[in-house]
């Protein structure tokens, strides 16, 4: 079986290229999803929280109210995988207070406090044409913001875990590289009727910001540090790290992201679905299931 489309999702090409098996399964096949485990509806919570307090400036002075808002916005998003009979596995309104701390660390931040949001999950669509088939992509942004000294800054939230930030892989984030094409080539829908606008901006910067980061450490210590492999030694109450990590698409670098982008599109659509083994496998992948039960049928 192929995937026949020619338009394609941010989340597809994020997840063909985390396991093109696991896309086979859900976009391909259409294999419902078995579970969805509660950090990632966390993450959806903290989104929508991240936009409601920059749309309600009042609350950047009421860290207070950010606990109410983390389990508002999570028993919402928990209803609507619930109401599409996807199980939520994982107690998580018991331990959503670890997150509650991470945004009154966002709050805190006079970066945070004094931008100015100029997109909010904003959705967007472009076409590229790098080889002979046309194809079409879309998606959304978390952020766009306008720094208190003038620069422009897109950035992607994150709740999960830092993983590596080092420059190089920051360079070949696809998220941010397909963020940074759609700003500068794409249309976004924030008319009021829902029109769509081409904005041809690039930013100063694209970012991934890493909400855990605000979360002191519980106690002192040592880590290797995964952006360039050296000791480093952590005190206890110290911030995990600086949560903000920046990347650039200057003008040279977006003339090939159309490229790289048609890569990932057209083997998608030759079909080239297999496996790509990773720690999220045993634990995580909502497909495994199906994965097991092909590795283990007998061969015909
Ligand atoms: S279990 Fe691992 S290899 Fe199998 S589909 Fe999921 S992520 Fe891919």
């Amino acid at each position: 079986m192929k995937y026949s489309g020619r338009t394609f999702q941010l989340s597809d090409i994020m997840a063909y290229c985390s396991c093109p098996r696991a896309f086979y399964y859900q976009r391909v096949r259409g294999m419902k999803r078995q579970f969805i485990d509660w950090r990632a509806v966390v993450g959806i919570a903290l989104h929508r929280v991240i936009q409601t307090i920059h749309q309600e400036r009042g609350y950047f002075s009421r860290p207070s109210v950010v606990g109410r808002l983390v389990g508002h916005f999570y028993h919402q998003a928990w209803e609507s995988f619930y109401l599409r009979g996807i199980k939520v596995r994982g107690d998580g309104i018991n331990s959503l207070e670890p997150y509650v701390e991470m945004l009154r660390g966002y709050m805190a931040l006079e970066g945070n406090r004094e931008a100015e949001v100029l997109l909010a999950e904003a959705s967007y669509r472009f076409r590229i044409k790098p080889f002979r088939t046309t194809y079409y992509l879309q998606g959304s942004i978390d952020q766009l913001r306008r720094n208190r000294d003038g620069t422009l800054e897109l950035i992607e939230f994150k709740s999960g875990r830092r993983r590596e930030c080092s420059p190089f892989r920051l360079m070949l984030d696809y998220q941010l590289s397909m963020h940074a094409y759609a700003l500068y080539r794409g249309e976004f829908q924030i008319e009021e009727n829902g029109g769509w606008r081409a904005l041809n901006l690039i930013p100063d910067y694209l970012s991934l910001y890493f909400l855990q980061d605000h979360l002191p450490y519980r106690r002192s210590g040592r880590k290797v540090d995964a952006n360039n492999g050296k000791v480093v030694v952590y005190r206890k109450g110290e911030a995990r790290g600086a949560a903000l990590y920046r990347t650039t698409r200057p003008l040279q670098r977006l003339q090939s992201i159309s490229e790289e982008l048609g890569r990932v599109c057209a083997a998608i659509r030759r079909g080239e679905f297999f496996r790509r083994p990773n720690e999220l496998c045993q634990k995580y992948c909502a497909f495994n299931g199906y994965c097991q039960a092909e590795l283990e049928r007998p061969c015909s």
